[in-house]
């Protein structure tokens, strides 16, 4: 059994076959229930870990391919870029998910950002002044280490500020997001879907291993205390602000592997449809190339 692909509700992928694109299988729609999301759930390609990984890393090519024409592309004034938002509880592997990016993207025109408590000098500002701060340039490609959705997840679950000031953050990011995207930013938007026995498992492997103690954080069992208002929490953000402009994607990220291939796909499937385009010749070829023959 165990390789076997798991079945499960609300798996589109069922028995129906291949899907063509993953990001018809992950993306929130009317009626989603993050419940019913398994978080072990194979819901689309290899079932096993080895061709998983060798598929992820095979995108390399097209990927830094596609990079290179977003780039070029902001260099004639485009202004498109792409933003990978990275959400989860506590070990469900965003350090994992960033490094399974970098792998089939370049260094060049990447950019990781980490958001954690806000500072003091954050705090005097609105919670979204630090994200506008770290947006990815035009040609570009921004990583999100969490982001301004902690202020409607762990702000909500410790009323960290009133209710109906959280409350009213919903729609002002869908405003927000509206405006970047309207700007040329695409987002791509994913949460890394765990079980409760998995990050308790996370957690004590943590423990069990020196070299990954610092990793370990005792307040992470209190916040996993609150397992059920975080999955209330997410389950608010991802309906109220899963958009036709920033959707958002549940990965199902049990399985390291399975969550690496299906963010790959989803980075790939995301560039390739933004379809980049080399800027046109502003030179005329023949011109130049006996310019610099007589130079
Ligand atoms: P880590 O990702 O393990 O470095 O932890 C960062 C911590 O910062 C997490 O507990 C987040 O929930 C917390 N955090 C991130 N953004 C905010 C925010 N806007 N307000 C309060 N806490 C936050
Ligand atoms: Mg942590």
């Amino acid at each position: 059994m165990g390789k076997n692909k798991d079945k499960g509700k609300g798996n589109k992928a069922g028995a129906a076959g291949k899907p063509s694109s993953v990001r018809e299988l992950l993306r929130v729609g009317p009626g989603f229930n993050l419940g019913e999301v398994d978080p072990r759930l194979i819901v689309a390609g290899p079932d096993d870990k080895e061709t998983a990984r060798a598929e992820a890393l095979a995108l390399e090519a097209e990927v830094t391919g596609l990079q290179e024409r977003l780039f070029a592309e902001s260099k004639a004034g485009g202004k498109r870029r792409l933003l990978v938002v990275l959400q989860g509880m506590d070990t469900s592997g965003k350090g994992g998910a960033i490094k399974a990016i970098d792998r089939i993207c370049e260094p060049v025109g990447l950019r990781m950002t980490s958001f954690g408590a806000p500072t003091k000098e954050e705090l005097r500002h609105h919670y979204l002044w630090r994200i506008d701060k770290a947006l990815p340039r035009a040609g570009s490609i921004g990583i999100f280490d969490r982001s301004h959705y902690e202020d409607v997840l762990i702000v909500r679950v410790h009323n960290l500020v009133p209710p109906d000031v959280w409350g009213a953050r919903y729609d002002e990011i869908n405003a927000w997001e509206k405006k970047l995207a309207d700007g040329g930013l695409v987002f791509l938007k994913c949460m890394l879907h765990i079980s409760r026995e998995e990050q308790q498992q996370r957690l004590l492997d943590r423990l069990a291993d020196p070299t990954k103690h610092w990793k370990y954080n005792p307040g992470d069992v209190d916040e996993r205390q609150l397992w059920d208002q975080y999955q209330e929490a997410y389950q608010v953000a991802l309906t109220n602000c899963s958009t036709d402009y920033a959707p958002w994607y549940v990965i199902p990220a049990d399985r390291k592997w399975h969550r690496d291939w299906l963010l790959s796909r989803l980075v790939a499937e995301t560039l390739r449809e933004m379809d980049p385009q080399y800027p046109a010749m502003t030179f005329d070829v023949p011109t130049e190339i006996a310019r610099v023959k007589a130079s």
